[in-house]
């Protein structure tokens, strides 16, 4: 397992100190567990505040209109198997009847 660099000066030369990592450089401790979250870089949230993860499956919460469909995404529509994406649509997903798609966390709820 490689150490990660300094999240406050980026140094390369860190060290673990029990189960804290240490920068000697700049002096910054820090949590592995906080900085291993971190590291994994994205955190979404549905609507309820709950974490997705990658796989999981939601289901949307209000009507939302989709860009060159006549047709909205129903509120209640299943979506399975979601992949999390940066950017202000973070759901990566494929939607029946639609085809890939781009989602907002905050407009789905995890099953
Ligand atoms: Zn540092």
């Amino acid at each position: 397992m490689s150490l990660p660099n300094c999240p406050m000066c980026q140094s390369e030369y860190t060290y673990e100190d029990r189960n804290m990592f240490v920068c000697p450089e700049c002096g910054h401790e820090w949590n592995e567990a906080a900085s291993s979250e971190e590291g994994e870089g994205l955190v979404v949230k549905d609507s309820n505040g709950n974490l997705l993860a990658e796989g999981d499956s939601v289901t949307v919460i209000k009507d939302l209109k989709v860009k060159g469909a006549s047709n909205p995404i129903k509120q209640g529509t299943k979506v399975k198997n979601i992949r999390l994406v940066e950017g202000d649509h973070n759901i990566d997903c494929k939607v029946d009847g639609f085809g890939p798609m781009k989602l907002k966390s905050e407009f789905v709820k995890k099953l």
